[in-house]
Parts: C-alpha cells; structure tokens; sequence
C-alpha cells in the first residue's frame, strides 16, 4: 500500500506563536497516527521554518516552504535561495501555486527552474497546478494541465520523478470564493493527469503522488479520499482548524 498524503499551506496566515500552538496540537494528533500510511506536512511562512522545524524535530510531520528563488545566492532583494532552505532542513518546496501565479506573476519556465533546483539540493518541490474557470467552461482544462505539466517538468528524467509530488489545485475551487468540484470531475482530472505524466516518463509517471486541493472541506474530503485516482490532499482552510484537521487526518488513518 502506497502513503496517502495530507497535508496544510499555511499561506500568510499564522504568527510565529500561533504556528507554534497549532503544531503542538497537530504533534499530539500525529502521534496517534502510523506514519507509514499517511504522510503528514506542513508549510509554514518563511519566518516561521526554523522554530516550527525544530518543535517538529521529534515528531513524524515532514515541513516545507512555500517559495523559493532557483539561484543559490545573488542580488535578489526579499528572496530565499535553495540553499538556504536545504540548510535549515526543509523536505518540501511548494512551487506554482496559484496565488504565487496570479499575484506574483510566476510562470511555468520560472517554476521549472525552481523545482531543478529544488531537485539539486536534495528537496521534494511540490508542484501546483490547475485550470481557471474560463478554461474550465471552454472544455480546455486537460490541454491547459498537460501545458503547465510539460513546462514545469521540463527537463526532468525518470530519476527525478520519485522525488516529485504534484497537487491539482483548480483555481476556481480554491479559497474563500472557491466553488468545490465535484468529485467525480477530480477523478476524470486526475486520471488525466496520471495518462499526460505516464506518457512523458512511462511506468515512473506512475509513481508520483497526485494530491488534491480546493476547498477541500469535512462536507467532501472523504468523496476524494476514497477516490483511487487521489493520493493526497492538500487543504487551507479547513486544516488550518484543528478540529476539522484531526477529524480529516483521523478518519482518514482509519480507513487506510
Ligand atoms: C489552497 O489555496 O491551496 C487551498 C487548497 O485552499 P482551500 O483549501 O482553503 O481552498
């Protein structure tokens, strides 16, 4: 049986202390779950990665960073290299997600160049992708995906690809206005995204791990759990809630 992964980007959400509070909780619900069925991370904001990477130390929560630069260092004011986060133990890059491509214009051939680099310094990039709605409507969703897919894995070769994880984040479906997308249209999408990667690097494009996320709530998150074609969730709002985050986590564990 393969991991099942959850996990929470924490976006600008958390001070340092409220992260720190919010991690002990989620230490004692972890503690209660066999980390050899579900991978549990979390992506706090870069002030935040040093204490909460340390209040983790003991525990099985694996941590990531939600940005980097792809240059290990340079003139590149209110940046953070690869090699800064590879120093202070990060396992996870999140790269592309969507807030990162509509307000700060990052683009597929600069996400690639990030998750290279994240690669070069022995970290999993996590790498977001998904359609907006107009594509969605104009039935351009799969071509929109397999466009965004090729160009941020872009160079990659088949011993890359175990070290990748990938999250279809539809942006219709993320946030505050997000509408939650039917399940089954998650599947189709992920079914999809399974055919585009086995086809660039055969049987290995079968092994990265495809997580779901956008507005993934305790009304829904079991309809894409139990789904074959999920490997994952990656919630904001709703794990940003402990109490909603141990009742995912723990039925989720339950079910493995
Ligand atoms: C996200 O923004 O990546 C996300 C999944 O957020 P939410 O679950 O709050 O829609």
């Amino acid at each position: 049986m393969k991991k099942f992964y959850i996990g929470t980007n924490w976006k600008m959400t958390k001070t340092l202390e409220e992260g720190l509070l919010y991690t002990r909780e989620l230490k004692k619900v972890s503690e209660q779950l066999d980390h050899s069925k579900i991978e549990l991370f979390i992506i706090p904001s870069h002030p935040s990665l040093i204490p909460i990477k340390s209040e983790i130390e003991d525990s099985t929560i694996k941590i990531g960073a939600q940005n980097m630069h792809w240059e290990e260092r340079g003139a590149y004011t209110g940046e953070v290299s690869p090699l800064m986060l590879q120093e202070i133990g990060m396992d996870i890059i999140e790269l592309g997600h969507s807030e990162r491509r509509a307000y700060f214009n990052e683009t597929d051939k600069a996400i690639n160049k990030k998750v290279h680099a994240a690669l070069n310094a022995n970290m999993k990039p996590l790498i977001c992708i998904g359609e907006k709605l107009d594509e969605k409507e104009n039935n351009i969703s799969v071509e929109t995906l397999s466009k965004q897919i090729k160009l941020t894995l872009k160079g990659l070769n088949k011993e890359h690809l175990p070290h990748i994880l990938l999250a279809y984040e539809p942006v219709w479906a993320i946030g505050e206005n997000g509408i939650p997308a039917d399940s089954a249209y998650v599947s189709y999408i992920h079914g999809e995204i399974r055919k585009i990667l086995v086809d660039l690097f055969e049987e290995t494009g079968s092994q990265v791990p495809i997580l779901y996320g956008g507005s993934v709530n305790l009304d829904n998150y079991l309809s894409y759990f139990e789904d074959k074609n999920v490997n994952g969730l990656f919630i904001g709002r709703a794990a940003w809630d402990m109490i909603s985050f141990e009742k995912i986590l723990k039925t989720c564990h339950s079910l493995l």
